[in-house]
């Protein structure tokens, strides 16, 4: 009571999506545009730590051809400070990743 983050912490990680995660993530996180990335933050809809991403050059092209003119499909791993029991040694967050759309502006 009190605690503004409910249930988290007690989440095992599990490698897990749903198409849930991406509605909340589409509504709830925060996109900020660099010359070449791009920042998402947000509350990860599966644990509901906050997370911070970031999509580099590689994995986010403004230029792609015709195909997808103003929209770009990428996925989206939870990458939360908190600990998730049973996570393997060396990642991050609590395994729950999703599908952002992110609208490029010309
Ligand atoms: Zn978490
Ligand atoms: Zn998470």
């Amino acid at each position: 009571m009190g605690d503004d983050e409910p249930v988290a912490g007690v989440l095992p990680y599990a490698e897990v999506t749903d198409e849930a995660y991406a509605v909340r993530a589409a509504a709830d996180f925060t996109v900020r545009q660099f010359e070449f990335a791009v920042q998402l933050s947000g509350r990860c809809p599966r644990c509901d730590h906050p997370t911070t991403s970031m999509l580099v050059d590689a994995l986010y092209r403004r230029d792609s051809p015709a195909a997808v003119p103003d929209a770009d499909y990428r996925t989206v791993l939870c990458e939360c400070e908190a600990d998730h029991p049973a996570r393997p040694a060396g990642l991050r967050g609590c395994g729950a990743h999703w599908t952002l759309r992110l609208e490029v502006e010309a």
